[in-house]
């Protein structure tokens, strides 16, 4: 089962379609006109139901062929707020300001694929429900789908989602059971001290200085709290603070992230970051003002879902499935599917193109039909299995 003859002879449309969310990027929230395309191609598709407004803008639909277990495919629609710069490609983004730098374009056609495909083979027993998420870049849309009743209205026994990887070879399949991408939590910590002119420190409480302390001080807890063999991340981002050589200011103020993939991780580096930047501050005589916002969890993959994964992916790629791609500190909504749902995050290889985010990235072209392929072929091995 390599890459499936049917898929490959509509090639052109899916590039086609992919050109299309290319050239038209909408981001969170704001993806009206790629949903509406989304459900006009599932239509022409002749799937048995599509529902839109989930999460706002996501649309789910299903593709069913009697009874029996049923699987939950995952893309992504959003873009990003980047001008794009490959302006001597065709397909570049006709809205300045807006880009598909993640590739979720490409994520979109890859399941518009697999659904045309799907529904016209029914090659299987049960349900597959197509789930095209909005808002993946730091808003939630998986959870804002969840809580609109996506996993209660459509149940499924297992949920697959993939991610294009530059740098990956082009057309490498990677799945791999347990932490994949990193929980996400941002925070923002003002300083207040006491001004004065910068050549009478002795008046001042001098927030520059405690914020210095405090930066230092931080990077104990990666160091000297966490057992080495977890993995933790914090990273102050920001230091903010004054105006003028010769005035110290009243207040500073920083900002950063912390990533970890164990919780127990998570809850002990924002314990120790409470009691670190409050002590601090209190040293110096500043006082601290602390907001951590929690954000995605981090990516598990479920352990049998992936190594059922890494099999599909064998037969549709051969010796281009690994089992091996070490997990990354970025993080992706996907989370909040596989706190649900058992399922698997796999990457796709881009091959060697601009990173993501970066306003020369572009998906490649000729990942799609693999995508395509595996997506299928995960959804009938899953109905037709025992
Ligand atoms: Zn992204
Ligand atoms: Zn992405």
């Amino acid at each position: 089962m390599p890459i499936k003859n049917r898929i490959s002879q509509f090639e052109n449309e899916i590039t086609k379609w992919r050109h299309y969310f290319h050239e038209n990027p909408e981001i969170a929230y704001d993806e009206k006109n790629t949903a509406k395309k989304v459900v006009e191609l599932l239509e022409s598709f002749k799937v048995d139901k599509i529902e839109t407004g989930f999460g706002q803008t996501g649309v789910v639909a299903t593709i069913e062929n009697g009874s029996g277990k049923s699987v939950g495919l995952r893309a992504d629609m959003d873009a990003l707020p980047i001008t794009e710069e490959n302006i001597n490609t065709k397909h570049c983004s006709k809205i300045k300001g807006k880009m598909h730098a993640c590739g979720h374009d490409g994520h979109t056609a890859m399941l518009l694929g697999a659904a045309k495909y799907l529904s016209e083979t029914r090659n299987f027993k049960g349900k597959v429900v197509l789930i095209f998420q909005p808002a993946e870049e730091g808003y939630a849309g998986a959870k804002a789908m969840i809580k609109d009743g996506l996993l209660s209205k459509y149940p499924i026994d297992a949920i697959y989602g993939m991610h294009n990887m530059p740098g990956l070879e082009k057309g490498i399949i990677a799945v791999e059971e347990g932490p994949r991408l990193a929980a996400a939590d941002n925070f923002v910590v003002k300083i207040t001290g006491k001004g004065s002119h910068a050549a009478m420190p002795s008046n001042s409480i001098d927030p520059i200085l405690c914020t210095s302390s405090l930066i230092q001080n931080l990077q104990s807890i990666v160091s000297r709290n966490v057992n080495p063999k977890e993995t933790l991340v914090i990273t102050v981002a920001t230091f903010n603070s004054g105006k003028a050589n010769n005035v110290i200011p009243d207040e500073a103020t920083i900002s950063g992230t912390i990533r970890y993939y164990n919780k127990q991780v998570g809850s002990l580096a924002k314990e120790r970051f409470n009691t670190i930047v409050t002590n601090t501050c209190k040293l110096f005589g500043a006082k601290a003002e602390i907001n951590i916002k929690t954000g995605y969890p981090p990516t598990i993959n479920h352990q049998a879902n992936s190594k059922f994964a890494f099999e599909v992916a064998k037969k549709v790629v051969g010796m281009k499935a690994s089992p091996q791609q070490s997990p990354m500190m970025g993080s992706e909504d996907f989370s909040y599917f596989l706190e649900k749902v058992p399922g698997a995050f796999a990457w796709i290889g881009n091959g060697n193109t601009a990173p993501l985010h970066n306003p020369k990235y572009d998906f490649n072209d000729n990942v799609l039909t693999i995508g395509s392929s595996y997506l299928s072929s995960l959804a009938e091995e899953t109905l037709n299995g025992s």
